[in-house]
């Protein structure tokens, strides 16, 4: 799955709501945009795995009650995603049992919203997740005197920029965020360019080639190690700030 690079300023936050009832689809498609937002809709969580797949949103908004694969299980799936599992949700819910919250909130829900609910209330609990969100992407990452600014999208050596193009750059995003863990070519490709997108593993090597390249400048190059027989792994002493 491939997040896009760049990023927004909080008003205008995509959203993906998924409702199957058309009235509340509308209503939060005329609150939410009149609120600045822009939305993405789906009907089912089978359409919301293909929206999400094409470009992931700021924020979801996920119904409980859907035909066929359940809003909980939507969000179970969500949170098997590295990319996806790191949106924040608000679950929408007819129900009120202390026990079906719980059951939310297992499943990867950081809030939720009971029906009929308050537009006013919706859109402060979904600010509120935003900003949570924006300030959770100040994180840096750091490791064998690399430090990558999340938010800023600079990578630093010594202080001295590290030019990266946007792919080496989630080249050594996902590697960084994942100290010590070797990736496959095909896992690689997964992250990076999505599940349904046709690149060969090849692909995978010419970008660790460019990427060590551009760190050899700064003597890091020993960074990326080739793990054989697997793919790729960052090398070095990671901390996480
Ligand atoms: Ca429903």
């Amino acid at each position: 799955m491939i997040p896009e690079v760049g990023f927004k300023s909080m008003d205008t936050a995509s959203i993906l709501v998924i409702e199957d009832e058309p009235e509340i689809r509308e209503l939060l498609r005329f609150t939410l945009s009149r609120a600045g937002y822009e939305i993405q809709e789906a009907e089912s969580a089978e359409d919301a795995f293909k929206v999400v797949e094409r470009r992931l949103p700021d924020l979801m908004v996920v119904d409980w009650m859907l035909p066929g694969i359940s809003g909980i299980e939507f969000l179970r799936r969500m949170r098997e995603d590295d990319y996806a599992s790191e949106v924040p949700k608000i679950m929408l819910t007819a129900r009120g049992e202390e026990a079906s919250k719980l059951k939310g909130f297992v499943a990867g829900v950081d809030d939720y919203i009971t029906k009929p609910f308050s537009t006013r209330e919706l859109l402060a609990r979904i600010k509120a997740l935003l900003r949570r969100a924006g300030s959770a992407g100040d994180e840096e990452l750091t490791g064998n005197g690399i430090v990558m600014s999340v938010s800023s999208h600079e990578v630093r050596v010594d202080g001295d920029a590290v030019h990266l193009r946007p792919t080496e750059y989630r080249l050594l995003q996902l590697l960084m965020k994942n100290p010590r863990r070797a990736f496959s070519r095909s896992q690689i490709l997964d992250r990076l360019w999505g599940r349904s997108a046709y690149v060969d593993e090849r692909t995978v090597d010419v970008h660790v080639l460019r990427l060590r390249k551009a760190l050899r400048e700064f003597n890091r190059e020993s960074s990326i190690s080739t793990v054989r027989g697997v793919g790729y792994r960052f090398c070095g002493n990671l901390s996480k700030d």
